[in-house]
């Protein structure tokens, strides 16, 4: 008998109608003869109200508080999904994180998974009984509180669910039929992927690319779980994530394996910094003081005849909603750090195009940056790894930036994606 871990999205459990469906689903898979631990998300878009709510009736709501309101969420659609299960004449038990044994570290808000003792859940199953777990949410053990794990994590928790019950499969149900080689919803002729190595997966995931949540990809590979990504509302076989290394080595490896689109970020630039030691570090000091992540980093290097005294621009981007916390850390450093002036741009797009081929491949440059010049985009920064190439780009340029190289990569399919709901999760 296999044991095989669900995890529903909020889309796949939008209304009543979608929560029997998605029950039915369950209970033919432990009809085909398989013990199944299902994970929920939020029904909907419930997690966004509740956010609203709680802005709405404080200008600061703590996390504690916060934690509460929105783990509520996940437990609304756990106990609809059980009862449905039930009512068809299955059996089924549902679990809120804490119950289900997630325990994480006490950051509220975006908590980590420090252990999982699924006890409840592996009794729960080898009694016939198909589990339900609230995704998102976890326990800490000194604070004694509920803690979430940050947006999209129900994912983490099917993940780690997967791994801490020695799963055989961890399956990903949204409403796209896997993982495809660009947002379909910008670029509808995308081509979903049969199989994809999780490195690449990795990268796209970091990249912006929505369909997994970044957390939940670092957790299968280093518990190599066996993910797939498919959708609710069909029978495709999805996309298989492969996370054990000789499953890798067998793959062909393409060259590009998706183009990814993230336009959460902003970029500041300090101009007129000199150019000594030090500089560098006291910049980027301050910004880890003002807590932000920042992605990418360039600066330009001073040119010209008196290059003693001379002064060099950093730009460097980062999540738009850490922008003005930044700035202020920056001009209240203004002395310190010696910079002339400080710009900042919200109107910017970044594009990434991710395959572990690009190890041995070369000429994946060229082509890149041949189909934006031929598209007339003007390229702002540039970034490398291993297996990726990111540049930034104008945010009115980025999804036409976009298709251009999905196309020159020769990534496009002749028939159009299909879309089964509307958000994307
Ligand atoms: N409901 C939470 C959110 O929307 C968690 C999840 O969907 O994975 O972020
Ligand atoms: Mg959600």
């Amino acid at each position: 008998m296999a044991l095989i871990v669900q995890k529903y999205g909020g889309s796949s459990v939008g209304d009543a109608d979608k929560i029997k469906h998605v029950a039915r689903r369950i209970i033919e898979t432990q009809a085909a003869g398989n013990q199944v631990c299902v994970v929920v998300s939020a029904m909907g878009d419930t997690t966004d109200e509740l956010m609203d709510l709680a802005n709405q009736v404080a200008s600061r709501p703590e996390g504690r508080e916060l934690d509460m309101l929105l783990t509520a969420g996940e437990r609304i659609s756990m106990a609809l999904v059980s009862m449905a299960i039930n009512d068809l004449g299955a059996k089924s038990l549902s679990f809120t994180g804490s119950q289900a044994g997630i325990i994480t570290d006490e950051v509220h808000g975006n908590a980590r998974i420090a252990e999982v003792t699924p006890d409840r859940v592996a009794e729960a199953l080898a009694a016939g009984n198909i589990a339900i777990v609230a995704g998102f949410q976890g326990f800490n053990r000194d604070s004694k509180d509920i803690t979430t794990l940050g947006r999209g994590g129900s994912d983490t928790t099917a993940v780690a669910l997967a791994a801490a019950l020695n799963a055989d499969v961890c399956e990903i149900y949204s409403d796209v039929d896997g993982i495809y080689t660009a947002d379909p919803r910008i670029i509808p002729t995308a081509r979903k992927l049969d199989v994809i190595d999780v490195e690449s997966m990795l990268e796209l995931a970091a990249a912006g690319a929505k369909i997994l949540h970044i957390r939940a990809v670092e957790f299968a590979r280093r518990h190599k779980v066996n993910l797939v990504v498919r959708s609710t509302f069909s029978t495709d076989p999805g996309t298989v994530v492969i996370s054990d290394e000789n499953g890798a080595k067998q793959m062909e490896e393409s060259i590009v394996s998706g183009v990814a689109t993230d336009k959460s970020q902003a970029k500041i630039t300090v101009i007129g910094i000199p150019d000594v030691p030090g500089k560098a570090a006291a910049v980027f000091t301050t910004v880890a003081e003002a807590g932000a992540n920042i992605d990418m980093i360039v600066q330009n290097t001073p040119t010209g005849s008196d290059v003693t005294d001379s002064v060099s621009d950093i730009t460097f981007t980062l999540p738009k909603g850490d922008l003005k916390l930044v700035l202020d850390a920056l001009a209240q450093n203004k002395d310190v750090l010696g910079y002339r002036e400080l710009e900042s741009d919200e109107q910017i797009g970044k594009l990434s195009v991710v395959g572990a081929g690009m190890r041995t491949h070369s000429g994946v440059s060229a082509i890149l940056f041949r189909a934006l010049a031929e598209s007339g985009i003007n390229v702002e920064m540039i970034s490398t790894s291993e297996i990726r190439i990111s540049v930034i780009t104008s945010l009115e340029q980025i999804d036409d930036a976009a298709r251009a190289v999905h196309k020159a990569f020769d990534l496009d399919s002749d028939s159009l994606a299909t879309v089964y709901a509307g958000t994307g999760r």
